[in-house]
Parts: structure tokens; sequence; C-alpha cells
């Protein structure tokens, strides 16, 4: 008889997408008429810039002759891509990253949830509420959770760090022992950021402490104030203590070509049972190798061409067109007494039910009345709850459209 990994039977379902699908089918179903707007899923909906598209094509027409053609590359990634991050994404604001620190991958869904492993399962894990699900679940496949609690919606052993209107989205320090703290900036979902200085306490705190920082950073091409640090590593100090992912997802169209990256400096040192410093860097190395076989050559090609100068431009010209979608719905929402944040940072939004309706209820009014379908807060943790979130990767068109409709409602 072969023995499953119990740890998966303690997974929640995945409540929140299938229950927004089923409310929708039955919404359509009832009224086929309905000319739904979708602001919910965090996908983009433009093309791929240009410059991508033909570097790609030249990198497929290079696989085509023997003299051009690449097999197997570099698990960690080819040499163009990563010195194209290097120089662009770090030293152009004064970061300095070694080559062997850069691993590129195929998402960062994967390395947030795969990072966990080289650490032990006895560490306790802390994450923001509201969450990105990934970080919870993936630690509680390895383990680490504890039993889920219905009663209060959470799992016994991870440690919660609530981020309500209340704190302005900053969570405080968590008031026990942790060994790994999630952070996500600018955040999904409340597209809230913290400044140079507020990041600082975190850098400080886990170097005082002996834990490790893991900054999820997939929404940095939004961030559009000057004090909010586009990188972990602007923080002096955070090179020994922080672990930081970077997509090209959202930054450039990539939610299906598919390609990302994991900056692990040499300096962050992990333990072993004995108490002796452990490389972190070597142990990423290790596994990546063993477990992954490198993103495409063509997609790597379309990656680097984000760097060049028409590459540059046309990402630009694709930021500034969400985030100008987040203006519309940042600006009509609040013009109509609405308590809304986000949105100058990040391609989110993150709303405050009015008259202290829950995530649902507003879900199913928005939905019913006005045919827009967006995110309950609830559904990313308890601390979402009496929120909602809306997505700037929508159309122009619809997002005036979705914010005409939410105008005519009455809230
Ligand atoms: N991290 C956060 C916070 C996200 O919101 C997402 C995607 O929605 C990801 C990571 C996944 O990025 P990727 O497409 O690179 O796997």
């Amino acid at each position: 008889m072969t023995q499953i990994n119990s740890n998966f039977l303690n997974l929640q379902g995945s409540y929140l997408f299938s229950e927004i699908a089923k409310r929708r089918t039955k919404f359509i179903q009832d009224n086929p008429q309905a000319e739904i707007i979708s602001l919910g899923i965090g996908d983009v909906t433009r093309g791929l810039p240009e410059a991508v598209t033909k570097a790609m094509h030249a990198a497929v027409d290079e696989l085509a002759v023997p003299g051009t053609f690449r097999g197997y590359g570099p698990e960690q990634g080819y040499d163009f891509l990563v010195n194209a991050i290097i120089e662009n994404d770090y030293k152009a604001r004064g970061v300095d990253i070694k080559s062997n620190e850069v691993f590129v991958s195929d998402g960062s869904k994967c390395d947030v949830g795969n990072i966990q492993e080289i650490f032990s399962t006895d560490s306790i894990v802390a994450v923001q509420d509201p969450v990105y699900p990934v970080y919870v679940d993936t630690n509680v496949m390895a383990g680490r959770s504890g039993l889920f609690d219905s009663g209060i919606g959470r799992y016994e052993n991870i440690v919660y760090l609530d981020c309500t209107a209340e704190n302005d989205f900053k969570p405080s320090l968590p008031d026990r022992k942790v060994d790994l703290i999630y952070l996500c900036y600018p955040n999904n979902p409340t597209g809230m950021t913290l400044t140079k200085d507020e990041l600082k306490v975190w850098v400080d705190y886990a170097r005082e402490n002996n834990c490790l920082i893991l900054f999820d950073s997939a929404y940095e091409a939004f961030i559009t104030e000057a004090d909010v640090p586009h990188s972990i590593y602007e923080v002096e100090g955070a090179r020994e203590v922080a672990i930081e992912f970077r997509s090209f997802s959202k930054t450039a169209g990539f939610t299906g070509i598919r390609c990302a990256y994991t900056v692990v400096p040499r300096e962050l040192k992990g333990f072993d049972k004995d108490g002796s410093e452990v490389v972190v860097n070597d142990l990423w190395n290790r596994r990546h190798t063993t477990k992954f076989n490198g993103v495409s050559y063509v997609t790597q090609r379309g990656a680097e061409a984000i760097y060049s100068a028409e590459g540059k431009e046309q990402i630009s010209g694709l930021v500034d067109y969400y985030m100008t979608n987040a203006r519309i719905i940042r600006d009509g929402l609040a013009s109509l007494g609405l308590e809304v944040f986000g949105g100058v940072n990040a391609p989110y939004i993150w709303l405050k039910t009015p008259k202290g309706m829950d995530s649902w209820a507003f879900f199913d009014k928005l939905l019913s009345e006005a045919n827009i379908v967006g995110t309950p807060g609830v559904g990313f943790g308890q601390s979402g709850q009496g929120y909602f979130r809306l997505t700037a990767f929508g159309s122009r068109e619809n997002t005036e459209k979705a914010v005409e409709r939410i105008r005519n409602l009455s809230l």
C-alpha cells in the first residue's frame, strides 16, 4: 500500500477562484444577456512587446541551424540574460549582485513555492495576511503549518502578520520567534508598499533575530514613488538576510511565456543542526540544478530584449497603460466616497467594502448589479475580510466602463 504525503490532506480547497467561477457561471446562466467585465484575475491582457517577439523569432531561426543550435543550457540561465539583469535591475540602482547569485527560472510562483524546500521542516513561517496563497500552501505541503483551524480560518503554526487599513497595511514585527518571513512588495493583493526606511526595520530585525526574508518583488516594475525601494538589496545589510524574487510576467507580459529569476546572495547563511553555518546559495544552486533544466533559449532571448533601448521603451508603455487603468479605477472609486488603497505603485486596487459589507456580499452586489467580477479580499486571508481587489490589467475600454457602472450603483 502506497502511503501518500498526508500534509496534502491538510490543504484547504482552492476555494477562492473556484467559488468566483461558480458564482459567475450561475449568474451568466440566469442572465445570458449580461456583458460581464472581469477585473478579477491578475493576468495581463496587452500583447508582448515587439522587441521581445523580434528577439524570440530570431532565436527560433538560430535553433534551426546546426552551428547556432542550442540544446541544454546552463540551469541557472544564460550569461547574456544574467548579465542584463545584473546591469539593469541592480547595478543601475547601485546594487552589486554577482552572476552566481542569479538563478533564472520559469516563474516566481515556482521559485517562491520551491524555496522552502531548502529549509528545515521545523522552521516557523510568517506571512502577511492578506497573502498570495502560494507561500502558505507550499508550507502546508511541507508539513510546517500545523492543522487548519476552521473557526479562525488559519493554520495553527503559521504566524500571520495582519495588514489592514488600521496599520496602513504595514505589518508589525512578529511577536514570537520566526525563521522565514515572506514579504511581498509592491503587495498583492493590497497594492501597498513600504518605504526604504520601513523595509530597513525588517532587514534589521532579520539580522538581529537570525531569520531570513523571502522578498517577492513580482510587481517591482509598477513602482512610481521615489521613496519605494525597487530591490530589498537597496537596504544596507539585506544581502545577509534576504532572497529576492522577480518575474517578467507582469513587467513584460510573460505570464504565458514564463520567465523569472531569484537572487540568493553569497553572504546569506543558514545553520545545520550542529549550529554550523551553511551557504544558502550553494543549497539553492544544488536544488535548482537537480530539479530544473533551464528556461528555453528562445524565452531567455526574449527576456534579454526587455533590457534593450527599444524593449525598455515598450515596457514602459505597457506599465503606463496599466497604471493609467489603476488611476482611473482609484480616482473613480474615491470620487464616490469609497476608501481605496494601492493602485499607485502596483496594478491592484484594494477597496474597503461600503457600509461594512462582507467581501462576498460585495462580490455578489458587483456581479448582479454592475456585471463586474472582482476578487473578495477574504479569499486572501482573514484580514482581507471587508475588502475587495480590482485589477488594472483589463483593457482601457472595460476599465472605464466598469468605473461608470460602479458610479451608477447605489452604494
Ligand atoms: N508572486 C506574486 C505576488 C504574484 O502575484 C504572482 C502572480 O500573480 C507571482 C508571484 C507569480 O509570478 P509568475 O508568473 O512569475 O509565476
